[in-house]
């Protein structure tokens, strides 16, 4: 069985619901994961903000428009009017309890059921869409089976044994409908893999079923070699491995969340990213399989600040580097890019919600200096440090003043860091000289 994952633009307009709808009707039994409409969770974040900063009035009135956007889309989705009241009045339950949650006390408890709420909305609508026009599906709910350890990690065994007990009540259905993003924690209170995380739900059952596939669904052709965000003329990779993926995702590539292909890579699944609006393209496939050689794509991630310690102590002596890591560790904060000279080492972090705690710790044992607003540019491809087009790097960046490298941490990876204003300036240098090949 495969597992297909449709993001927030594909369930995002009546027109893209119908789409899917016809992508997903091939006679074929599936597991089918939804993300939110697009902007829902956006709005949920903007409402449980608006609480917590006792902005009550605000809440209320984004919660009321909210509630207007979604019965206008049930009236167009929706002609059957059985279906249509049905959906109604689900739709009015969830709205209803967010009006409540507006007049409670702010908690991350509360914040995790109010963001829980987008896709719990998209599945049952699209879950009664399919039902109107005459297809077996039926809806599986993630709080039933999804669950993350006290360490945040998907519970893989409980996720397979439920979400096995799930399936089954359900076994004549042909599509199985199922939130991404949502889950229990530990303590079994309802609680989210992240933003974007609907990506890693699809895997997490591709492992917990051992799936034939795990296809992810998005508005563009596949994962490119570029930002197309920031980067003119970038291409659809049709081909990476898992550790390229990997590198990717976790590097910026905002197509993945940047977990994805972890539960997946030990069974060999593959992964293939597809544009639910031009289902006709090739888009990515991710496998065991390493294609050619050298650089296939960069990726850049923002929000890094980059520390430098300093110490006269750390000159022919051991244990420093283990105080460093230490401090770091307790504060459970993991640390992205590493590098190192006699006396200083330089290191990057992209959660800084403790920085001025592990910057007291650090000074107790050296000089720190910290940057903040840096990028890590990220070039990834398979063998990439041993290619002959690694060497240009330096050329080709040659007006951008880079703070670190990171080269030969992994033969498919090397990591820049500049400031962030130098970014798209490099992103775009580095596409016309690497992938256009303009001559230098
Ligand atoms: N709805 C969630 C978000 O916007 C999860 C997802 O779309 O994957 O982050």
């Amino acid at each position: 069985m495969k597992v297909l994952k449709f993001g927030g633009t594909s369930v995002g307009s009546v027109e893209n619901m119908s789409n899917v709808k016809n992508i997903i009707n091939d006679g074929e039994k599936k597991v089918v994961v939804l993300s939110a409409m697009s902007g829902t969770t956006n709005m949920l974040v903007s409402i449980s903000n608006d609480i917590a900063g006792h902005e009550v009035d605000g809440a209320i009135e984004k919660i009321k428009a909210l509630h207007e956007t979604y019965f206008s889309t049930i009236d167009k989705l929706l002609t059957n009017a059985n279906l249509n009241k049905k959906v109604k009045d689900y739709v009015s339950e969830i709205f209803n309890f967010l009006v409540e949650c507006a007049y409670k006390d702010f908690s991350e408890h509360l914040e995790n059921n109010i963001v829980a709420q987008g896709e719990l909305l998209s599945t049952y609508m699209f879950n009664s869409y399919l039902q109107q026009e005459g297809i077996n599906s039926s809806l599986l709910p993630a709080l039933k089976f999804m669950r993350i350890d006290a360490e945040k990690e998907p519970d893989i065994d409980y996720i397979k044994r439920n979400f096995e007990v799930t399936i089954n009540t359900f076994e004549d259905s042909e599509i199985y409908i199922t939130q991404g993003f949502i889950c229990l924690d530990d303590d079994g209170e309802v609680s989210n893999l992240q933003r974007g995380g609907s990506d890693y739900t699809a895997t997490i059952i591709g492992a917990a079923i051992k799936a034939d596939e795990v296809q992810i669904w998005t508005d563009i052709d596949g994962m490119h070699n570029n930002d197309p965000r920031y980067v003119e003329n970038t291409k659809p990779i049709s081909n990476l491995s898992f550790d390229e993926a990997a590198e990717l995702a976790y590097f910026g590539a905002k197509i993945l969340h940047p977990q994805t292909v972890t539960p997946v890579r030990a069974d060999n699944i593959p992964v293939r990213l597809k544009n639910t609006m031009n289902p006709s393209a090739h888009g990515t496939l991710i496998s065991s399989v390493t294609s050619e050689n050298g650089i296939k794509a960069i990726a850049a991630k923002d929000n890094i600040t980059a520390i430098k310690i300093k110490s006269a102590r750390m000159l022919q002596a051991h244990g420093f580097l283990k105080k460093v890591f230490e401090i770091f560790e307790t504060y459970k904060t993991p640390i992205d890019m590493i590098t190192t000279s006699e006396v200083a080492v330089s290191l990057t972090i992209d959660d800084d919600k403790h920085l001025s705690k592990i910057v007291e710790e650090l000074d107790q044992i050296a000089t720190i200096e910290i940057d903040k607003n840096q990028s890590i540019i990220c070039l990834v491809g398979h063998s990439v440090v041993n290619h002959q087009d690694t060497c240009k790097l330096f050329q080709i960046l040659q007006d951008v003043k880079i703070r670190m490298i990171s080269y030969g941490g992994s033969k498919n990876n090397i990591s820049l860091l500049v400031d962030t204003k130098d970014k798209v300036t490099s992103l775009q240098k580095l596409n016309d000289y690497l992938f256009e090949l303009v001559t230098l």
